[in-house]
C-alpha cells in the first residue's frame, strides 16, 4: 500500500511549524547537544531500523552488497576511532576525494561523529581544482584511494602544510610513503565510539559551490543543519522510514550529502547508491530491480534520459516508483510532462542552494504540480520577491512580478559563512533577508517561478528575459536535447537573445531545422523574447555538477575573459 504523502495540508503546516519544536523531531543527545551522525545513525541503533538495510551498495560489476544501520554506524565507529587515534580535534577538516563506495559513507560519519569537519570533493576533479580546494580549506586528513592518490594529488599534497594525513580507503596495493592503508588500521580499532555532542552551531560541513558563476565559495554548515535536512527530507522528498530511496547526485555535492547521505539516514530509508556513472540502460534496470520507491535525480540526467527516448523506459517494470523529484538547475515543463507519459509520473521540482543546505522550493507530494514551477516554501522558510534599493531591499508584494528571490534568515541549514570571505559573505544578506542571486516571480497562488541568475538575465529593448523560459520553449522541439541561451549586446536593442542548442540522435544541424527552431520560438514566445539566432552545438559547457554554463556560452561568444573554468566538464579525466 502506498503511504499518504507527508505534508497532507501544507498551509496548517506552514502556521504551526517552528524550527525550535523541530528540533524535537530528532532525539535530544545525551549531555543535550547535536550532532549529524548521531540523528542519521546511532538514534536508530535501539530500534529496529538498526537491522534494517542502510546502504544498498551496487559495485561497477558484481551482486549489490547490503549494509545494515548497525553495521555502518560500527564501521563509522571505527573511522572515528582511527581519526582520533591520528590526533585528529573536533573542528578540524576531513576532505574525502573519493568514487561511492560505502567507505566514503562511513567516512563522512566518522568525521562527524569525532566533531570534524567534512569537505566532500567529487571524485572526477582534476589536480587543479582539487589542490585550490585544499588551499582554502586547509584540511587535515584527506581520504582518497591509492588511485586517485596517485593520479591526483601525489604531485603536490606535500607541500600543503595543513595536512597531516592521507588515508586510502578501498583496496591498497602499496601505500604510497606518507599514506595510510585504512582496511588493515580500521580492523583494529573498537567498533564503539561515544558520538560527540557538540554546540548547534559547531561546524560540520564545508561545502563548495559549483563554480557556475566564478570561483567556487566554501560554504559552511553547522551541526544543527541536521533539523533541515530531516525535515526537509521528510516534506520535500516524501521519505517515509524504510523507503527504498536514490538520490543520484554524487556526494561530493551539497545535494549527495544533505541528500545523499544525511536526511535518508536520519528518515530511517535504505539508499541505492550506485558505483557507475549514468547510462540509462543501468538506470532503468536500478530502478526496476532495486524497487526504488523515492528517486532524486537533476534535469540534466532527465535530459539525458529524455534524449535515449521512451522505449528504453517501456521495457522496464517501473510500478515501485512513488515519487520523483529534480533539483539543481531549471526544470523545463517539458521534462515534467515526460516524466508523466514514460515513467507514469511527473518529475517535482525543487530548489535550493549550497548556502542554504537544504531544500527551501518544493512541489510537494501532497499538491498539484505547476510544471515550470519550483513550487512553494518549506514549512518554516520564508520566501519572498525583492528589488535591491539603495539602502537595501525592498519586498514585492503583487503577484507575478519579477525580482531577486530572497529567505528570511536564519533556518538551520543556512550557511554560516564563505571560508575567508566575510565580506562576500555579509554582501548576502539585507537585514534579515538572504538574498539569493536567482530571479524568481511568485503568483498569486505562493507558487514560485525561476526566471534565471541574476547575472544571466537578459535585457533586450525595454523586456526582462529570462533564459529559462526561453530554453523551456526550444526544449519543445522533437530535435533539442539541450538549450542555453545568452544575451548578447545590441546596438539598439541592448542586448538580444542567442540560443545555442544540441540535437538528440537522428537530427542533423541543417538550415531547415534552424529556421523550424527559430519559428516556433517566435510563434510561442513573440518576436521581443525569441532568440535571433541560434546556434547548433555538439554539447554545452556544463560543470561537472551538471549545470549549464551560460556564462561560458557568453565569453566564448563575445571573446571575453572565461573566467574560472576548474570545474568545467570534459577537462581533466
Ligand atoms: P556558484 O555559486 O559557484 O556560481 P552554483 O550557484 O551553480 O555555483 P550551487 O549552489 O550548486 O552552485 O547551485 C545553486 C543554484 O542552482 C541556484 O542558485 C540556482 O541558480 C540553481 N538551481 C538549483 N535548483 C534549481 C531549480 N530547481 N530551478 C532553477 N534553478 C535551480
Ligand atoms: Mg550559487
Amino acid at each position: 500500500m502506498r503511504p499518504s504523502p507527508t505534508l497532507p495540508d501544507y498551509a496548517a503546516a506552514c502556521a504551526s511549524f517552528s524550527w525550535r519544536d523541530a528540533r524535537t523531531w530528532l532525539p535530544a543527545m545525551p549531555g543535550g547537544g547535536i550532532n549529524i551522525a548521531h540523528a542519521a545513525l546511532d538514534r536508530h541503533l535501539d530500534t529496529p531500523t538498526a537491522e534494517q538495510t542502510a546502504i544498498r551498495f551496487l559495485p561497477r560489476d558484481g551482486a549489490a552488497v547490503d549494509i545494515s544501520y548497525r553495521e555502518l554506524a560500527e564501521r563509522a565507529n571505527r573511522f572515528a576511532n582511527l581519526l582520533a587515534s591520528l590526533g585528529l580535534e573536533p573542528g578540524d577538516g576531513v576532505y574525502c576525494l573519493a568514487h561511492r563506495t560505502p567507505d566514503l559513507y562511513a567516512a563522512a560519519l566518522g568525521t562527524l561523529k569525532l566533531g570534524g569537519v567534512f569537505t566532500p570533493l567529487f571524485s572526477a576533479f582534476g589536480p587543479e581544482p582539487i589542490r585550490s580546494r585544499v588551499e582554502i580549506g586547509t584540511p587535515v586528513v584527506i581520504v582518497t584511494t591509492e588511485r586517485l592518490y596517485r593520479r591526483k594529488l601525489a604531485g603536490w599534497l606535500h607541500r600543503m602544510p595543513s595536512v597531516k594525513q592521507v588515508l586510502l580507503i578501498g583496496e591498497v596495493a602499496e601505500a604510497p610513503p606518507g599514506t595510510l592503508a585504512v582496511e588493515p588500521a580500521l580492523a583494529a580499532q573498537s567498533p564503539d565510539y561515544p558520538t560527540r555532542s557538540m554546540e548547534p552551531e559547531a561546524p560540520a560541513l564545508l561545502h563548495f559551490t559549483s563554480g557556475t558563476t566564478g570561483r567556487p565559495k566554501g560554504a559552511l554548515h553547522v551541526h544543527e543543519a541536521v533539523v533541515a535536512h530531516h525535515i526537509t527530507g521528510y516534506y520535500a522528498l516524501d521519505l517515509h522510514p524504510g523507503d527504498i530511496y536514490w538520490c543520484t547526485a554524487d556526494p561530493g555535492w551539497v545535494t549527495g550529502t544533505s541528500y545523499g547521505i544525511i536526511a535518508p539516514f536520519t528518515n530511517g530509508v535504505t539508499l541505492v547508491v550506485d558505483e557507475e556513472e549514468f547510462d540509462a540502460e543501468r538506470w532503468y534496470r536500478i530502478l526496476e530491480e532495486q524497487r526504488v520507491a523515492v528517486w532524486y535525480t537533476a534535469p540534466t540526467a532527465i535530459r539525458m534520459l529524455m534524449k535515449v527516448g521512451p522505449e528504453l523506459a517501456r521495457r522496464h517494470d517501473l510500478s515501485s516508483l512513488r515519487f520523483l523529484a529534480s533539483v539543481g538547475e531549471p526544470l523545463n515543463p517539458e521534462a515534467v510532462h515526460w516524466g508523466r507519459a514514460t515513467l507514469g509520473l511527473p518529475f517535482h521540482d525543487n530548489w535550493w542552494q549550497t548556502e542554504t543546505g537544504g531544500i527551501m522550493i518544493a512541489n510537494f507530494a501532497s499538491m498539484p504540480i505547476k510544471p515550470g514551477s519550483m513550487g512553494r516554501p518549506v514549512p518554516g522558510i520564508e520566501a519572498g520577491v525583492a528589488r535591491r534599493t539603495d539602502s537595501g531591499i525592498e519586498l514585492i508584494e503583487d503577484p507575478d512580478e519579477t525580482g531577486e528571490l530572497v529567505l528570511k534568515a536564519p533556518w538551520p541549514s543556512m550557511f554560516r559563512g564563505y571560508l575567508h570571505e566575510e565580506a562576500r559573505y555579509r554582501q548576502c544578506f539585507a537585514g534579515a533577508w538572504y538574498l539569493t542571486g536567482d530571479l524568481a516571480r511568485r503568483d498569486a497562488e505562493g507558487y514560485f517561478w525561476f526566471i534565471g541568475r541574476a547575472d544571466d538575465v537578459i535585457k533586450s529593448a525595454g523586456h526582462l528575459i529570462g533564459p529559462f523560459e526561453v530554453e523551456s520553449v526550444l526544449m519543445e522541439h522533437p530535435a533539442v536535447a539541450e538549450a542555453g541561451v545568452i544575451g548578447i549586446p545590441d546596438e539598439i536593442a541592448g542586448e538580444t537573445v542567442k540560443a545555442f542548442v544540441s540535437l538528440k540522435p537522428g537530427h542533423a544541424p541543417d538550415e531547415a531545422l534552424r529556421r523550424e527552431i527559430l519559428g516556433l520560438a517566435r510563434q510561442r514566445l513573440g518576436p521581443a523574447v525569441a532568440p535571433r539566432q541560434v546556434e547548433f552545438r555538439e554539447r554545452l559547457p556544463s560543470t561537472r555538477s551538471g549545470k549549464i554554463m551560460r556564462r561560458l556560452l557568453r565569453a566564448r561568444e563575445l571573446g571575453l575573459p572565461e573566467g574560472d573554468t576548474s570545474t568545467l566538464e570534459g577537462g581533466f579525466e
